[in-house]
């Protein structure tokens, strides 16, 4: 079956008890069990697995072609438990443009059981050849990456990683199952926060793991889960299978839109750089032609006038609201500075944007609000 109509139909039997087509919600937080623990449908308590989780994982692992899933509470949840099963004196590289989250589990919490991670320029594979050591046991990439919207060659660092004895994660989620299938192009492990764009509405908190092979490292991973807890509750497995089921034409859309409003925005003045794939200037606009089905919702662009006309852009937005997070289907804008903390990491000048599903025409009429707005400094 191809993509668009797996989007529709993985998971998506309909109930086995009643005939209901749309998948039923189970809450039960337990299963009934034989005397001596003898389940009856595989079940036994949810924090280990669940029917709602279960379809949402089959779904999964069919979409992004891999032999098994693990839907987590979160992103971060799922992230961290694949980092976290790694032994004691491995080696970790993570790119320099990584999601911040990604960064502090790396550079905060890994020290401590004796993993080492290293920062490195995902999108020079020189620089990840030169950077493995003999102790490198995995490489985390994020393709397109946040908030620089650079493209890492997902192919190319899969064979540098297996030639050396690693494996390679890609974080999925800016390109979601609809653009990208890192299992595909040789990846061993794809992450997601189905906060994005898989849930889709800006209404629920989730994380998946897909394995390419459901060998030990899958094993490690769903034992932390049911031991640690990080797994995801029924209903945000229930609400999480309700959006992927419009994710093909949802991300359709947003690729489409943010094409548009990608052109737009690089011809105007006061606009420095703006950072989409689509644009043929970008350093990763040949390899996302190859790996990508299309280049994507997410875009970034720096100002001229630095944080003075980033900050002026996004508050003259009216279409567009400032919030974080992504994939959801109105548009949203951040200044990633403004909300880094005490030390940012991204420029001032710059502001990331996540590109709804609304009428592009619209779209770029707000946009050119804040163009006046700039003009006006
Ligand atoms: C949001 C996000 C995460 C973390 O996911 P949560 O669901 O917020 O925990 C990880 N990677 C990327 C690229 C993200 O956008």
């Amino acid at each position: 079956m191809r993509p668009h109509t797996l989007f529709v139909h993985a998971g998506a039997e309909p109930d086995r008890e009643t005939g209901a087509v749309a998948t039923p919600i189970h809450l039960s937080t337990t299963f009934e069990h034989g005397p001596a623990g003898e389940r009856r449908a595989g079940f036994e308590y949810v924090r280990e697995a669940n029917p709602n989780q279960a379809r949402l994982e089959a779904a999964l692992a069919e979409i992004e072609g891999g032999a098994s899933a693990q839907v987590y509470a979160s992103g971060m949840a799922a992230a961290s438990t694949l980092l976290q099963s790694l032994p004691a004196g491995a080696h970790l590289l993570i790119p320099k443009d990584v999601y911040a989250g990604v960064r502090s589990v790396a550079f905060e919490f890994l020290g401590a059981q004796g993993i080492v991670a290293e920062a490195v320029d995902t999108t020079n594979p020189a620089a990840v050849a030169a950077a493995i050591r003999p102790a490198t046991k995995l490489i985390w990439i994020e393709t397109p990456s946040n908030p620089r919207i650079e493209i890492a060659d997902i192919a190319l660092t899969a064979e540098l990683a297996h030639r050396h004895g690693a494996l390679l994660a890609v974080d999925n989620t800016f390109a979601s199952p609809v653009l990208q299938n890192p299992l595909a192009l040789g990846a061993d492990v794809v992450m997601h926060s189905t906060t994005k764009y898989i849930g889709g509405h800006s209404d629920v908190m989730g994380g998946a793991l897909v394995f390419a092979r459901d060998d030990e490292l899958a094993g490690r991973c769903a034992h932390r889960r049911h031991v640690l807890g990080g797994v995801m509750a029924p209903f945000n497995a229930w609400l999480t299978l309700r959006g992927l089921r419009s994710i093909g034409v949802r991300v359709e859309r947003h690729a489409t839109n943010a094409r548009l409003v990608a052109a737009f925005l690089a011809g105007q003045p006061g606009v420095a750089v703006v950072h989409h794939p689509s644009l043929p200037g970008h350093a990763g606009h040949e390899i996302a032609k190859r790996q990508m089905r299309d280049f994507g919702g997410m875009l970034s662009a720096e100002f001229a006038g630095g944080r003075a006309a980033a900050l002026a852009f996004a508050g003259a937005l009216e279409l567009f609201t400032n919030a974080t997070s992504l994939g959801g289907t109105e548009s949203l804008v951040e200044h990633r500075a403004s909300v880094e903390g005490p030390q940012p990491v991204t420029s001032q000048a710059l502001l990331r944007f996540s590109v709804g599903i609304e009428h592009a025409d619209d779209l770029i009429a707000d946009l050119a609000r804040g163009i006046d707005a700039i003009r006006k400094l």
